[in-house]
């Protein structure tokens, strides 16, 4: 059994407020590292679309280096 949707049907990005096409797709647990708010968070795959990955990638980036620094 199988409740997959078609592969051809585009994700649309799960940031609040967007519905932008999504690009990418991340685990919630990386996700609600950054200060993205979702439509729904109860999901367990976010979609980004491309600026909500750029914004994404940049803050969870910075997290990185604080993770660095002590
Ligand atoms: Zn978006």
């Amino acid at each position: 059994m199988s409740l997959a949707k078609h592969e051809e049907v585009a994700h649309i990005c799960d940031v609040a407020g967007c519905s932008s096409e999504a690009e990418r797709s991340f685990n919630i647990k990386q996700v609600s590292k950054s200060s993205l708010e979702l439509k729904d968070d109860s999901i367990r795959q976010v979609h980004l679309c491309k600026n909500h990955y750029k914004k994404f990638k940049k803050e969870t980036s910075n997290d990185r280096s604080l993770d660095q620094v002590y």
